[in-house]
């Protein structure tokens, strides 16, 4: 059984499942494409009422929604908390806007009159990742529902726990048969599904090689594809950042969710004449974090989501260092038996260390030291990822000038990286390619169908 819930925490299998059926897959797509039929005739504003209902269930299961994201991947609950009302705030964002930006749009071209209809192409199929077991699944979910495209869902197979009990709760707010079915489906299976002609697309979050693959079959079978991948975001601070607001911000711009965010702060690029500053103030942030129960208020600091996860990031930290990396803190064992990673600070890491152009998902920071404006651009764009980033100044504008010189699709000033229901959300590069959220998200799997009068 691939789909299991082990509590990163301590270890313990807490539940297994056993893998759908081709027939179960079967009977998803008909049930969805039948929805899709009949969502084609109404109304998305008759949907609304399907996502307020959904938001109140959420709020009503708020602590068990949370808990058991915990106990998937360990995150805080607090965060988990966080992240379940981020998924009622989206799920009220569509269902108060969603109708009206689904209006036509009039248009007036040189031969005729007309306007384009945004109507539902068919059942989709997202594909979503572990770190944000809920936001990434309503993320694409309520948009969706409000144009009237069904959906199949492959969850994580480490976290089915929370998205099978989420997917419950959809159907018990009151949505259709085949609005949210969740299978646990093997990679075959998802291949099989986007190549259904009922499929009219594919959504999906995660790591490059699952996008590569997953696009790779959508392309084949002329599908759409949407791919929110990962991420090596910069954060540039310019010779007059102020340093109240860095300490603020730079401690969870990378810490937060045990630094297992696709926008999560990964490279500092510091001006050499504050990089000592910024390593000793980084350091300090870094040595006050509490490892522990995840379910306590008092730890600060999770473990990471399962033992492969952190394998890998031990591994890439190795290689870093075998590469000419420098640790300038951490990467201690943690004397936990839970899959703990200890805040790291890697420093001189050249162009051609092996992980210089990799993602490291976790609480470990790359700290560079640049010379000037010109060389901090430069370094940010040395990627090839483009999803997120950060520009800080005391000069907003100047600030927002150089975010610009960035190849990135999301840019924030003199702060960490954040989402909100109403800012797109998506990247550049192999950080992929398409919108999720706002008014850019509802159009991802639209068709912009143009009527033309006499
Ligand atoms: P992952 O290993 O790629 O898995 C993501 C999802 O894809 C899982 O459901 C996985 O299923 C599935 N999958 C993988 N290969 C597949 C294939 N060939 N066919 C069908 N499904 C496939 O990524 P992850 O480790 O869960 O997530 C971390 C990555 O996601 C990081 O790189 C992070 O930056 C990125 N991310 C990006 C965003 C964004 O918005 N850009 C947001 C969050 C995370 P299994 O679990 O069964 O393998």
């Amino acid at each position: 059984m691939a789909y299991k819930t082990i509590y990163p925490y301590n270890n313990k299998v807490l539940k297994e499942y056993d893998n759908a059926s081709d027939a179960d897959l079967e009977a998803a797509l008909k049930t969805g494409h039948q929805l899709y039929l009949q969502w084609r005739q109404e109304e998305p504003q008759t949907r609304s009422v399907l996502l307020q209902k959904i938001a109140a269930a959420m709020k009503d299961k708020r602590e068990q929604l949370a808990e058991a994201m915990t106990y998937d991947m360990g995150k805080l609950l607090v965060e988990a908390q966080g992240e379940v009302d981020l998924c009622i705030w989206i799920m009220q964002y569509y269902a108060e806007h969603g109708a009206e930006l689904l209006q036509p749009v009039p248009l007036t071209t040189k031969l005729k009159h007309g306007y384009y209809l945004k109507q539902a192409t068919g059942v989709l199929v997202a594909v979503e990742p572990w770190n944000f077991p809920l936001y990434q699944v309503v993320r694409v979910l309520a948009p969706n529902m409000m144009v009237g495209n069904p959906m199949i869902l492959k969850s994580a197979s480490i976290c089915p726990t929370s998205v099978q009990m989420f997917a419950d709760l959809v159907q018990s707010a009151g949505a259709p048969a085949g609005a949210l079915t969740n299978l646990f489906i093997s990679y075959d299976q998802v291949a099989k599904a986007i190549a259904d002609p009922r499929v009219a697309g594919v959504c999906v979050t995660g790591s490059e090689r699952a996008g590569a693959s997953v696009a790779a079959t959508a392309g084949q079978n002329l599908k759409k594809s949407t791919l929110e991948l990962g991420g090596n975001d910069a954060f540039l601070i310019l010779e007059d950042a102020k340093w109240s607001q860095l300490e603020q911000v730079v401690p969870q711009a990378r810490l937060y969710n045990a630094g297992q965010v696709c926008t999560s702060s990964k490279r500092f690029i510091v001006p050499a004449s504050m990089y000592d500053q910024f390593l000793e103030m980084l350091k300090t942030a870094f040595s006050q974090v509490k490892m522990g129960d995840p379910m306590a208020k008092t730890t600060t600091l999770a473990p990471l989501s399962s033992q492969s996860a952190k394998t890998k990031l031990q591994q890439q930290v190795a290689t870093a260092v075998a590469g000419g990396a420098k640790v300038y803190y951490g990467n201690e064992p943690v004397d936990l038996p839970g899959q703990f990673f200890a805040p790291t600070i890697l420093t001189d890491i050249q162009p051609d260390n092996p992980i210089f152009d990799q993602e490291l998902f976790g609480p470990v920071a790359s700290v560079y030291r640049v010379n000037n404006e010109a060389e901090a651009i430069a370094l940010a764009n040395n990627s090839s990822y483009g999803l997120g980033g950060t520009v800080f100044s005391s000069d907003v504008e100047h600030a927002a000038q150089v975010a610009a010189k960035v190849e990135t699709g999301m840019s924030f000033i003199n702060d960490g990286w954040s989402s909100t229901p109403d800012m797109p959300f998506g990247g550049v590069k192999n950080s992929g390619y398409g919108r999720e959220l706002s008014a850019l998200g509802l159009e991802a799997f639209v068709n912009q169908h143009l009527v033309l009068k006499p």
